[in-house]
């Protein structure tokens, strides 16, 4: 109702009333559909929390979308592999051009191109006080932590789609700071929304530095900005890890040596690259469908990838683990999978004094300064994982190609305005 009041006032000053975006079609199926316009108001809808319908958003603006990524986090939604409804409006990677602001926004303006972090936090709970954005308190009635177009992540509508709102937009938006050049650099830009802060953190809270050996399990593009990120932070060598030989060799483009799992178990390929079979620091960059290891890479191994980082990173060392663990999935290869409970060695963590991080990328510690790299020329992440763009009707061609292991980060152009500023 309040929506539809919101679309009335908006046609009467001439402004767009039309929307359009990709939405979970059922099992392995993505559709392009008509949208409403955003609100400041949140409206009922597939997934959308009951506790959140009604809720008023006056600190938000409404994004004209320059650029919306498909992620590997989707495609666990898309492949079934979780309680995601059909309906639900898909994307959580998100960078836009401000054309409307709430009553309470005071600092970001009309025509600002902004990246928007994956996580919504509110800027005002004890976690995003301390800079944990991924798990604010007041944002997901459910639990702590919630994102755009997610199942279980606060029913917040998903920006894979022409428009979009954003709440306390003043707190969760970074400003590019020039519009020419934000376009210019867009590709590389646009990953500053998940994958670069994820792969980044990921290699931070396994404790990569200067010198640093480092394994990241995973060439799918939050494994590629890992080892990206590694290199920026000055590892003396990245090794990836992956059964995909098309990533393995993007990964190789640029730098990086590989590991082919499919060969056998990676500890092997570690000690020829290294002379010793363990490395410093270990980045899961794969998550609970991880595949087994050798002769078992047909079939999924969930524990795998945290089994093995614990054999191979070297005593008192971190294991950073941006790959997404569930705590419910329907396609679980046994009946402890299905709720998320995974045969863990941990006693080989312990003997060691290993430190494991796990959980959503808090992205608003890590995009300003990767902004700047990016816009300094110190990293080169749209090549590095090899971003492709495509219009939004070209969605539901993006979502299987990624399915089927294609060595790309496809990037959705909603508005047409990538290559044409
Ligand atoms: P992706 O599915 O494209 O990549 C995963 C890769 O892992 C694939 O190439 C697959 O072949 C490979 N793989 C499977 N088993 C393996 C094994 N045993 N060893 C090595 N490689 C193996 O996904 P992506 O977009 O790169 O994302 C990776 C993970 O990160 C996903 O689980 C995603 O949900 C998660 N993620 C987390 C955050 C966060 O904030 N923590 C943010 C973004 C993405
Ligand atoms: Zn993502």
């Amino acid at each position: 109702m309040e929506h539809r009041r919101g679309n009335d006032a908006r046609r009467k000053r001439g402004k767009v009333t039309e929307n359009s975006g990709v939405v979970y079609a059922g099992l392995g199926k993505v559709d392009v559909v008509d949208l409403p316009y955003p609100s400041f108001t949140l409206q009922d809808g597939p997934g959308v929390n009951p506790a959140s319908v009604g809720r008023e958003c006056p600190h938000g603006v409404i994004l004209k979308v320059v650029s919306s990524n498909i992620c590997g986090s989707d495609q666990h939604m898309v492949r079934g592999r979780t309680t995601a409804p059909v309906g639900l409006v898909l994307g959580h990677e998100i960078t836009g051009e401000v054309v409307e602001t709430g009553p309470d926004v005071e600092f970001t303006h009309v025509g600002d191109i902004c990246s928007v972090p994956f996580n919504i936090s509110c800027g005002r709970c004890r976690n995003c006080k301390s800079g944990r954005t991924g798990i604010c308190l007041n944002v997901n009635p459910d639990r702590p932590g919630a994102a755009y177009g997610y199942v279980d992540m606060g029913g917040w509508v998903g920006g894979q789609a022409r428009y979009v709102m954003v709440p306390y937009a003043d707190w969760n938006l970074l400003k590019f700071p020039n519009r020419e050049q934000a376009l210019e650099k867009i590709l590389d830009l646009t990953m500053l929304s998940d994958i670069l802060p994820t792969g980044f953190h990921g290699c931070v809270t396994a404790g990569v530095g200067v010198g640093s050996t480092v394994y990241v399990a995973g060439a799918g593009p939050v494994g590629l900005a890992a080892a990206a990120s590694a290199q920026l932070l000055g590892a003396a060598v990245v090794i990836v890890g992956d059964l995909n030989r098309d990533r393995l060799a993007q990964a190789k483009s640029f730098g990086c040596e590989t590991v082919d799992v499919s060969l056998g178990d990676p500890r092997d390929q570690i000690e020829q690259l290294l002379g010793v079979p363990e490395v410093d620091c270990g980045v899961d960059a794969v998550g609970f469908e991880a595949r087994g290891h050798g002769d078992s890479t047909s079939s999924e191994a969930p524990a795998t990838v945290l089994n093995s980082l614990m054999e191979l990173t070297a005593a008192g060392g971190s294991i950073g683990i941006p790959g997404l663990y569930v705590t419910g999935d329907p396609g679980g290869v046994d009946a402890s999978a299905k709720r998320g409970a995974l045969s863990l060695s941990l006693g080989t963590g312990w003997a060691k004094s290993l430190s494991l991080a796990t959980g959503q990328c808090p992205v608003m510690q890590y995009h300003r300064p990767l902004m700047n790299a990016i816009l300094h020329d110190r990293i080169e992440i749209a090549k590095a994982v090899n971003a492709q763009v495509i219009p939004l009707e070209q969605a539901p061609r993006g979502y299987s190609e990624f399915d089927t292991g294609a060595a790309t980060k496809f990037v959705l152009d909603p508005n047409e305005m990538i290559g044409n500023p």
